[in-house]
């Protein structure tokens, strides 16, 4: 996240007044840094990972676990310990975690959430395998060093949502009355969110420019007692304070969904996000396609949210709810009316999964892309005229059919080229689940793509298998020059597919059938590659040929793993990006340590998309529907919470101190397995 600039945000009314004119003034600033660092070359490979927290106060004594809303507090412990300055250097770790050389301290950072904290190590990560090791010790001392900063009582986990956010009663300390005119929720008091003028302000003009307030509806899970149809017990259809009370009379809140009203439900989720930079401009946009359609497949694979506000939820994924939760369409532009104020229809909300690809890779057939893409075309003229190839100015001129949504007045005043902040003003309001990162405007580092689709997950062992094993896909797909293409509007498919309750074992996901062709996007950049590259280029045919439908055992394992290497037809067998990984593995300088610990990191993968170790939101479902206090009705209780929340502790502590998972439960090791 940017700097927070202070001023006079304005609301949606006159916000959208100016709305052009940021956007005019953000198309100028993206082609000064496009012009600038278009030509970047040799930029190393580096990359980050960033963590998100949940801060809970938990105590064995209290019956309530409850959410911590002393983000502001916790960022300014931490900024005033000196042990923590960049000078200074990383500190040995109070909890038994190696400090790490001489490198700079983790990066403390706020988030929407005032119960959430962001941490990113203190410099990107470099090329060498060995720091691949760093990242899990990395991981576990900026928990290490968060713990340190917060009350005795408080703890950062690593839950993607609070189980009972926005449940009637007491969910946060300080506790705060439910009543505010930025959120106007039923459910959540405006204290929820971050203070600072820029989150209140977002949340509130999303809202106003809707025309209502933001629709977050999740199917509940049916158990044996759940009574159906089921009406969500915490709506309360009588309140008559705002306007926006009317959206449950008018159906906001169906039958059989859980319905959640605000920004937090979704923006208040954590995820494990990955910036990769990459050497040039071409590679950028390489990696940001061959990436993409690998989002949905590592969603499911991540899949750790089932219980929303107090219930189970009959979904496993975060992603739709955060997508709803800052959907600013209004009721033209979903479609509901005819246009007569505004400009298209728009199919996506701003948070969605991305809509094009946007390399100039020979590979790239046209039917790959959107057809019907929502483009604005005289930015895109724009854009051409400034010298931005068709394919490029197409992207961002999808990015800039939205409004700007938190404008400060100050900043309208002259247009300052040595900045990005009209630009990124629209481009961090596009959460795709890709995202293209220019260079800054000072031009200091490369071209970088972000992986955002997964969820956080429970330890640090996890998050840091899943961080590796996105590294060491992308050296793969860079390497040997892998195809990932098929058409964009399957990859949409794939993300609602990746929703389902337990996808990762019972669903289909569209894939490409051949990662291998003799066509090169690269022009023969002398990198390695296996023998099997040379396989016959797939031949042009139908578009539908190129992929079929595949389990995510087979995606991530190989057929011959996941038998069904007969099932399909001759020639047919997929290889399985693990078994990619290690062949790359064994052509490439690997020691025999760090090939042994990234081997445990692919085994955790390997294992999760066989089945044989379970989600995060299989085992947080097994841990409620076995719990005394479950009464086969989806209702997740306090009590239930309390030992949820407890157990992840627990498993945060053995982790912390290198005790093993040993006597935490049989349903522990069919989370984390034999490992450790
Ligand atoms: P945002 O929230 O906008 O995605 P953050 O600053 O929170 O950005 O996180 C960006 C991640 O990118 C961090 O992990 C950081 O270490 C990493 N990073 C920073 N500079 C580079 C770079 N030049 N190349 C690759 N990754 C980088
Ligand atoms: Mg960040
Ligand atoms: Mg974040
Ligand atoms: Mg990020």
């Amino acid at each position: 996240m940017g700097l927070l600039a202070l001023g006079t945000a304005l609301d949606w009314p006159e916000a959208k007044t100016k709305a052009h004119h940021v956007r005019a003034w953000g198309i100028k600033q993206l082609l000064e840094i496009w012009n600038k660092a278009k030509v970047k070359e040799r930029d190393a490979m580096l990359w980050g990972d960033e963590v998100e927290y949940l801060v809970v106060t938990y105590s064995k004594d209290d019956p309530e676990v409850l959410l911590s809303l002393r983000q502001a507090d916790i960022l300014a412990a931490l900024a005033e310990d000196k042990s923590l300055s960049k000078e200074t250097g990383a500190p040995a770790s109070p909890g038994g975690t190696k400090p790490l050389k001489n490198d700079p301290p983790p990066v403390f950072h706020p988030e929407f959430g005032r119960f959430m904290l962001e941490a990113t190590p203190g410099k990107p990560w470099g090329i060498e395998f060995k720091e691949l090791l760093n990242v899990e010790a990395d991981m576990k001392l900026r928990r290490t060093i968060a713990k340190a900063h917060m009350l005795p009582n408080e703890f950062p986990i690593t839950l993607t949502t609070f189980p009972r956010l926005g449940s009637p009663g007491v969910f946060t300390e300080p506790s705060y009355p439910v009543s505010g005119s930025k959120l106007r929720s039923q459910f959540v008091p405006d204290e929820i969110a971050n203070p600072h003028i820029r989150f209140p302000t977002l949340a509130a003009n999303i809202r106003s420019r809707r025309g209502r307030k933001v629709q977050v509806n999740v199917p509940v899970y049916r158990d044996e007692a759940t009574p159906w149809p089921w009406k969500d017990p915490t709506v309360n259809y009588d309140l008559h304070q705002w306007p926006e009370d009317d959206d449950v009379r008018n159906g906001a809140a169906p039958d059989n969904f859980i319905h959640m009203d605000a920004m937090a439900f979704g923006m208040g989720s954590c995820c494990l996000q990955i910036t990769f930079q990459a050497k040039n401009i071409i590679e950028g946009r390489q990696m940001y396609d061959q990436l993409s359609p690998l989002g949905p497949i590592l969603l499911a694979l991540t899949a750790a949210t089932p219980v929303y506000k107090g219930f189970l939820a009959d979904t496993d994924v975060r992603w739709n709810q955060i997508s709803k939760a800052v959907d600013d369409r209004t009721p033209e532009e979903l479609g509901e009316k005819p246009l007569q104020n505004d400009r298209w229809r728009i199919p996506k909300s701003r948070y969605a999964s991305n809509s094009t690809y946007i390399s100039q890779d020979p590979r790239l057939r046209p039917e790959y892309l959107d057809p019907n893409l929502v483009i604005d075309n005289d930015i895109k003229q724009q854009l051409l005229d400034g010298g931005m190839d068709d394919r490029l100015a197409t992207h961002f001129a999808h990015l800039f059919i939205r409004d700007p949504i938190v404008i400060f007045n100050e900043d309208l005043q002259e247009l300052d080229l040595t900045k990005t902040d009209h630009f990124e003003n629209i481009q961090s309001t596009n959460w795709q689940h890709m995202r293209f990162k220019p260079p800054p405007a000072d031009n200091s580092i490369g071209w970088r793509v972000e992986f955002r689709p997964m969820e956080i997950q429970i330890t640090d062992f996890e998050n840091a298998a899943f961080a590796v094993f996105m590294v060491l896909i992308t050296r793969v797909i860079l390497s040997y020059n892998l195809n990932f293409y098929i058409p964009i509007t399957r990859v949409d498919e794939n993300m609602e597919t990746a929703h389902r309750r337990d996808a990762v074992l019972s669903e289909k996901f569209y894939f490409r059938r051949n990662l291998f062709s003799a066509k090169s996007s690269r022009g023969g950049s002398g990198s390695s590659t296996p023998r099997n590259s040379s396989r016959p280029p797939t031949p042009v045919g139908p578009v539908e040929d190129e992929y079929r439908l595949m389990t995510i055992n087979e995606i991530i394992n190989g057929s011959a793993y996941a038998g069904t290497d007969s099932s399909e037809a001759e020639g047919d067998d997929f290889p399985g990006l693990i078994p990619l990984v290690e062949s790359y593995l064994d052509s490439v300088n690997v020691d025999v340590t760090t090939r042994c610990q990234l081997a445990t990191y692919l085994d955790l993968i390997r294992k999760r998309a066989s089945g044989e170790l379970w989600t995060a939101a299989k085992w947080i479902r097994h841990f409620v529907q076995t719990h005394p206090d479950y009464h086969k009705d989806s209702v997740v209780s306090e009590a239930v919470t309390k030992d949820l929340v407890g157990k992840v502790i627990e498993i945060g502590e053995r982790e912390v101190k290198g005790e093993g998972f040993k006597g935490l439960g049989a349903e522990v090791e069919r989370l984390l397995g034999g490992f450790k």
